[in-house]
């Protein structure tokens, strides 16, 4: 956990000279050698989408840091724990491009769990037992926005720390966004990462954290120690002011790091995406009362929650009716039989939007948000 007045954030922008780049900010940021020491790469791999969508941390990135950690003579494995109820990690990894340039070391997280208590929530947290016995963990997020916790970085991609069904669970234990920010950070607390290596190659914009994004050419990395600065820088790249942000906001409560501009040292050059989206849930999330009584004349009532304030809906031109969705609700909210329905057990935690294969379920993109 940083406890410097000061993070850097390194911003570099790459091209072909990918593993140039990555070697640098190792040579920057990651010991000379690891000596043997047990490095764990966990990028996200949050389903099974093949690159190109950019859903998943591009694999050539996760190949150049596979062969700078064995340079540096380290046992490397990598692996992530993926959204959704028994999904097999080595297919994701397939699928994603990453068991592939993982090189051999490719390792599934969920062979072996730790029980953990969240130190604000309380909560349970079934642990990857591989995170708890890294020596060094490099955490390697994508730059994409999240429809349920504004933005998914640093902070959000230790998430995949947590095994198996214990992640639908906590989506039920935490029903507001306060209280899932928390269980982020608590979950982020149980190991912070050594090093945070943000993949803003090709980004996510819009109803993110997958199908209902749009995809970006930046054609940057980001890396630092201090997951929290990293996050603001990526927020502010974004447009956004990170200290508006439920999750750094937690952290920056519980000292995870800096989030303020001038404690940030940034070398290379932080230029905001030009019209960068955010997801419509932001826009809902920052309405005053006034705006919120029109917003409710215009729009179905069924789509005020008191979470994030939409429910999800179905493209049924694209739906194929596997079940998926259902199968993954946390909240039990979906059937398929007699015909498809989310109850109002929901509690709009898009994880159906995020873990439906087809890009069916998508929170309902609404332009006249963007006006408030
Ligand atoms: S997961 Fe997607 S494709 Fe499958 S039933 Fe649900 S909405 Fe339809
Ligand atoms: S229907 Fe979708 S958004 Fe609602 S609780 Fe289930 S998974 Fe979450």
């Amino acid at each position: 956990m940083p406890n410097k007045q000061v993070s850097r954030v390194i911003i570099e922008k790459v091209g072909s000279d990918l593993r140039a780049k990555v070697e640098s900010i190792m040579a920057t940021l990651a010991p000379r050698t690891f000596a043997g020491a047990k490095v764990l790469i966990k990028p996200n791999m949050v389903g099974p989408s093949v690159p190109e969508l950019g859903h998943t941390t591009h694999p050539e990135l996760v190949r150049e840091l596979v062969r700078s950690c064995l340079d540096r003579n380290g046992k490397v494995s990598v692996g992530d724990n993926p959204g959704g109820i028994n999904r097999s990690s080595r297919n994701v990894a397939r699928i994603t491009g990453i068991l592939e340039a993982s090189e051999g070391c490719f390792t599934p997280l969920s062979d072996g769990v730790v029980e953990k208590t969240g130190l604000e929530t309380g909560f349970q947290l079934v642990i990857s037992r591989a995170i708890l016995e890294a020596d060094y963990i490099i955490n390697v997020p994508v730059f994409k926005t999240h429809s349920g916790m504004m933005i998914s970085g640093a902070l959000k991609n230790t998430f995949g720390y947590v095994a198996g069904a214990c992640k639908a669970r906590l989506h039920v234990q935490a029903r507001d966004a306060v209280t899932f920010a928390k269980t982020i950070c608590d979950v982020f607390q149980v190991r912070p990462p050594d090093l945070n290596i943000l993949d803003a190659i090709t980004v996510i914009e819009g109803n993110g954290p997958c199908h209902g994004g749009r995809l970006r050419e930046v054609g940057k990395i980001l890396a630092g120690i201090d997951a929290l600065a990293q996050d603001a820088v990526m927020a502010r790249m974004m447009g956004v002011y990170p200290e508006i942000l439920p999750v750094q906001k937690e952290a920056l409560v519980r000292g995870l790091g800096v989030l303020d501009e001038k404690k940030i040292e940034i070398r290379g050059e932080l230029v905001p995406i030009p019209d960068f989206k955010m997801p419509v849930t932001f826009y809902v999330s920052r309405l005053d009362e006034k705006a919120r009584a029109e917003f409710r004349k215009l729009y179905p009532s069924r789509m005020m929650e008191t979470r994030i304030e939409i429910k999800p809906e179905r493209n049924e031109e694209k739906c194929v009716l596997c079940g998926d969705c259902a199968l993954n609700c946390p909240a039990e909210a979906m059937t398929l039989e007699p015909e498809f329905q989310i109850s109002d057990a929901c509690i709009a935690c898009y994880c159906c939007v995020e873990l439906c294969p087809e890009g069916a379920m998508e929170v309902p993109d609404v332009e006249v948000f963007r006006h408030y």
